[in-house]
């Protein structure tokens, strides 16, 4: 979490990349997957020499992400995999994917789907989506057309992919939150040294109380995030059954604090700010996606009003 804060005050896009590929995808081929599984693909996705895509979006279902349509169909001994996937993170680039599949009936919803290892081949179909931030991360839909699985593939327990599909979310959401971070000290610090140089009026702009009651506020912002954010990690470390309360209450907030905290440094900017020559104005756009991905802020405040009914359900730590 601490190094996707510092890659992401130098780039949302380049953290993101890495948080979708390290903790969605490798984490969880790494905790679910067979040892032929993670022997075969976890050193090259390590090296660099393969990249990995976790593919769960479809048109039809991000939120209701038990709703999925993709499916996953006995032909003769093997599996036939039909369906398209969207809004995939590195899926433009990705040799692998960590994907869910219906393997039983649209009513089971999350009783009947499976996560299989599906290597790109001549049944995958990817396009590019321009995106409004994180540009550069591959964001891609993902067709598959009769694409060919063994039992083999399978990752984790057939009809049981459900679960780590959560358990990888529910990481992703601490860790997004620290990509979150770094975005706003990215912004803030470029904030601040133009406050300092830019002069209106005969004075430095940091010279105006205005300004420096804004520079306050972002790094107060930034100060509580990072508290949040930081407990939010520590209670995984320390195996503590709060971490499922913490790691939304952190993607809630942080994602939203980022949104705010980097308008407020590009609007220090004055015009500037609104350039693409401006690195506030890039985090600005790349803040957004955290307010979306790995769960909305809805499907956040939707969870925790579940804590607060029925109490912390367990954790696979
Ligand atoms: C740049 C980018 C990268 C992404 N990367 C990946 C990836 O790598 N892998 C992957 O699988 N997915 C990825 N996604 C998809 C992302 O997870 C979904 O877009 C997200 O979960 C929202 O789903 P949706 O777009 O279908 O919106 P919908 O689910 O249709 O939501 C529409 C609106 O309704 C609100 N809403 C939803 N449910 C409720 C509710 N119960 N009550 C009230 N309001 C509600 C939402 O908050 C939202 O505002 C990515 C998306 C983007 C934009």
């Amino acid at each position: 979490m601490i190094i996707l804060e510092e890659v992401g005050r130098a780039s949302g896009g380049m953290s993101l990349l890495m948080e979708a590929l390290g903790v969605l995808f490798l984490d969880t081929l790494n905790k679910y997957g067979t040892e032929r599984q993670r022997e075969g693909v976890l050193p090259k996705v390590a090296s660099g020499d393969a990249v990995g895509a976790f593919a769960l979006s479809e048109p039809c279902c991000g939120s209701d992400a038990a709703a999925i349509e993709t499916t996953a169909r006995r032909v003769g001994g093997e599996w036939s995999i039909s369906g398209r996937k969207m809004w995939i993170t590195n899926g433009l680039y990705a040799d692998y994917f960590l994907l869910a599949a219906r393997t039983g009936a649209k009513e089971e919803r999350h009783k009947a789907i499976t996560l299989f290892l599906l290597r790109r081949g001549p049944c995958v179909e990817t396009t590019p989506i321009e995106v409004m931030g994180v540009r550069g991360t591959g964001t891609a839909e993902v067709r598959l057309e009769d694409c060919r699985a063994s039992d083999d593939d399978i990752v984790g327990r057939l009809n049981g992919g459900f679960e780590a599909i959560m358990r990888a979310l529910d990481i992703g959401r601490t860790a997004v939150a620290g990509v979150g971070l770094g975005i706003m000290r990215g912004a803030y610090e470029e904030a601040l040294s133009w406050a300092k140089e830019r002069e209106l009026f005969g004075r430095k702009l940091a010279e105006f109380e205005w300004a420096q009651f804004e520079l306050a506020e972002i790094y107060a912002t930034i100060e509580a995030a990072k508290a949040l954010t930081y407990y939010s990690a520590y209670l995984f470390d320390a195996r503590s059954p709060l971490f499922l309360l913490y790691t939304h209450i952190a993607k809630l907030m942080v994602g939203r604090w980022a949104v705010e905290v980097a308008r407020r440094a590009a609007h220090l900017e004055g015009g500037f700010g609104y350039s693409k020559e401006s690195k506030a104005e890039m985090f600005y756009r790349d803040a957004r996606i955290l307010e979306i991905g790995e769960g909305t802020n809805e499907v956040m405040k939707y969870a925790l009003y579940k804590f607060i009914e029925k109490g912390l359900p367990s954790f696979q730590f």
